[in-house]
Parts: structure tokens; sequence; C-alpha cells
């Protein structure tokens, strides 16, 4: 949150993802009071950025909410998500409280459909890249490309008080250069503050080339063993660049032409439509592409399953599919199915190509555990699993100090990163004061 001239805005107000600890935690007070909230500026529609917006909104906000047109579509379909996932968990451990079990008690969502639908009407102004908006008297704000997913921004404040001047770059989740679909990251401008990220402070991506190499390795292997390849997949971004690999794979003959491809996510078909409605945020080359038709988002194996019946129809799939599904870090959605059927089966793949926090059903696969709980049942881990991680939306650490470097901030704040990775990523820069704010901690610019 920034004061300035009697006004105090949020940049993003998102929900905490991993672990239940986290999901206690969305549900405390924010340390603020909502209705004192004027401005949302909005980095982009990740739910670890928006996911509390509605909340906000039940709990007193009246104010406006400013982001970019992509980010406002994609924003719309994530909450509601959110929403409904939410509804459908409270029905689900109000049933198991109601049978009387010791470990379930019943919880009220955080906030319902209707909620999402409220806070819609706060979305008011929209943001042009590049285009300084005049936030209010004395706060004026640029959205700029941060590369990261559609319709994402850093979000460049310049600020004035009594006469007094200040900047304050905040980088939202920054994107690397050189993927498929999107621009790459804009250079930053000069600021005084700067706010950013830290996802992957501490490590450095593979890259993307010999990602997809592996990628195709993964899914000729299974095939050739005879199962499937489970892709659990963020909605947003990663979805659409898998396609875009699966049908250069199929293009180039690297994979068959027979190559069947399951997107089994309501979500992520929503947000391909929503992409294709935005071409001026991709990449021109890419535009053209889709302008003419060609889109990668069309072939022939490919199958959008946005009914549940089609969802459960995959189960009958002897093998030689690849399913793709939400969510990412496999804490709900209709991976979990895919799971549950894949994952004891030593022909059977699963391919992680997104971060997993810590906690996540994901992370404790990807870490090696010999067996997993779904759905109450325990799972044998016999399918292979591979990591791949060079499809990473984020900045890696070079990137993240290319970026910070031309900002030449004098303070910087770190933030969005696991304890490790900040303090890792602190000791490469150079020239800046450094804080690692803790919630709550004010600060005078
Ligand atoms: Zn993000």
């Amino acid at each position: 949150m920034v004061e300035c001239a009697g006004k105090r805005i949020l940049i993003d107000c998102g929900m905490y993802q991993g672990s239940h600890e986290l999901d206690e935690e969305n549900s405390q007070p924010f340390g603020f009071d909502p209705a004192s909230i004027d401005y949302v500026l909005l980095t982009h529609a990740h739910l670890d950025h928006c996911g509390r917006l509605p909340l906000l909104a039940k709990r007193g906000f009246h104010g406006e909410i400013i982001t970019t047109a992509a980010s406002r579509e994609l924003a719309r379909l994530v909450m509601l998500d959110a929403a409904h996932l939410q509804e459908e968990d409270a029905r689900y451990r109000a049933r198991i409280a109601a049978r009387g079990s010791s470990a379930g008690h019943a919880v009220a969502p955080l906030y319902s459909v209707l909620d999402a639908l409220n806070s819609f009407d706060h979305f008011g102004r929209t943001a042009a890249l590049d285009e300084p908006i005049e936030v209010a008297d004395g706060v004026r704000a640029t959205f700029i490309d941060a590369g990261h997913i559609l319709g994402s921004a850093s979000i460049y404040l310049q600020l004035t008080e009594s006469s007094q001047q200040s900047t304050v770059l905040f980088s939202g989740d920054l994107g690397k250069s050189g993927g498929p679909l999107l621009c790459d990251p804009a250079k930053p401008p000069a600021a005084a503050n700067v706010v950013m990220e830290t996802t992957y402070g501490d490590r450095l991506h593979k890259p993307l080339g010999p990602s997809v190499e592996e990628f195709y390795d993964a899914v000729t292997d299974t095939f050739r063993r005879g199962g499937n390849v489970v892709v659990p997949t963020f909605a947003l971004e990663r979805a659409q660049e898998l396609l875009y690999f699966l049908s250069q794979g199929i293009d180039h003959g690297r994979l068959t032409k027979s190559t069947q491809v399951f997107v089994d996510s309501p979500m992520a078909i929503s947000a391909t439509e929503i992409m294709q409605r935005h071409l001026d945020s991709l990449q021109p080359e890419i535009a053209k592409l889709i302008r003419d038709g060609n889109d990668p988002f069309h072939f022939p194996g490919l199958h959008f399953t946005r009914e549940s019946a089609e969802s459960v129809a995959i189960n009958n799939i002897p093998g030689g599919a690849i399913i793709m599904a939400g969510s990412g870090m496999c804490t709900g959605g209709r991976v979990r199915h895919h799971l549950q059927h894949n994952l004891g089966r030593e022909d059977s793949s699963v391919v992680f190509v997104g971060y997993a926090a810590a906690g996540t059903l994901a992370r404790h696969i990807i870490d090696g555990a010999k067996e997993v709980e779904i759905f109450g049942e325990r799972i044998p881990v016999r399918a292979r699993i591979y990591t791949i991680n060079g499809f990473s939306a984020h900045a890696d650490q070079a990137d993240l100090l290319a970026w910070q470097k031309q900002t030449g901030a004098k303070r910087t704040f770190l933030v969005h990163g696991e304890e490790e990775s900040m303090r890792s990523f602190a000791t490469h820069l150079g020239n800046t004061r450094i804080d690692l704010p803790e919630p709550n901690q004010v600060f005078e610019l």
C-alpha cells in the first residue's frame, strides 16, 4: 500500500497459495481498513496478485481498480474460478463435518461467486501500456510490459506530496525474454525506489530450447511405453505456450501427426480464448499467425474438454494421450483425477513445467514422495516424474539482477519470494539500500 497526497493505493491484492496454514492466513484481517483504500492498481491476473480483490470489496472497499484490458478479462476468470473452488471446498467440508468425522469442521468460503461478481463493479479505468494515468492528484501511474503473462505489467508511480516528489517502481511478476508468445519485458524506467519480486532470486533457469526437447523426449518415451503424459498446467500462459510447442513439434515432425492432446481445464480454455481476443499483447508474428488462421491453438489431435463428462471420458483412454489440466501445483482441479489414474502406472509420466510452492502436492511428488494421498486414497508413485524448469514464466536471478540494475534504484525492497531466495538475491545487489519488508512494516520514502 502506498500513501500519498491523502490517498491510499494498493498494488495488487492476492491470495497466499500453498498449504492449509496459508488458507487460514487468507481469511485474516488485511492489516488496514479496506474502506480506506481509494485505488487498487493490479499488475496481473494471477491468483496470488488478484485473488483477494473480492474479499477486499466484501470487507468494505469501494474505490477503483485499474489494470490493463487483458488483465481485466483474465482477473474476472481467475476470481470466479477461485470463488467457485472455495464454495465447492466449503460444501465438501460441511459434508464431512455433518458425518461427525473428527477431521472435518465446516468452514465458510472466503468469498462466494456473488462476491466475486460484485467486485467487478469496482474495475474502472483501463491502463494502456506506457501511457501515464493520473490516478489522483499527486499520483501518476504508468503500466509497463512485464512480459510475464498476458496483460501483465510493472507499475511506475510518480508521487507528489506538498511539493516533494518521489518515484516507486513495482515490478509485479517479471517474465523472461525469448518466450514464444509474449513480448520480452520492457526496459524499466529509472526509479528512486524499487519494490521487486524474487521468486527465482536464487536460481538460473535452463535455456528454453533444451527444455522443449526434453518435453518432446518425455512424450515420445511415454508413448513408447504405452502410457499417458499428465502435465499439471497453469491455465494462464503456460497452457498456451505448451500448445504452441506441441503444434510446432507436430509441424516439424518431432511428434507424430496423430498426437492426442487434451486441454482438460475450462479455465485454460477460456484463457486461450481471451488470448485470441488480445492479439495486440502478443508478439507481432504470433498475432499475424492467429489472424491468418494458422494459430497454434488448433490442430487435428487437440481436444478442449470443458464438460466434466468429457473429462471423465479421458480416463478410459488406455494410453498415448497428453493430458494438460490444472491446477499447476496440483492443489485442486481436474489434474488430481488424472494423477489418481496415472501416478500408479509405470508406463505413464507426470511432467512438471512450472513453479511448485512448498507444501503442495506437486512439490511432494517433485521431491520424490513414494506415495501420495489423493481424494483420501493412498497412491504409490510409479509413473516417471519429469521436472522441466526452462518453461518458467518468471525471470531468473540473472534477469532480475539486470532489470534492477537498469532502474538505478537507490533503494530496493525485495518481496514475493521464499526467504532463502530473497537473502541469496540480496547478496548480488550493489549500489542500493536493501530492505526485506515484514508484513505491515511502514517505510518513509
Ligand atoms: Zn504471476
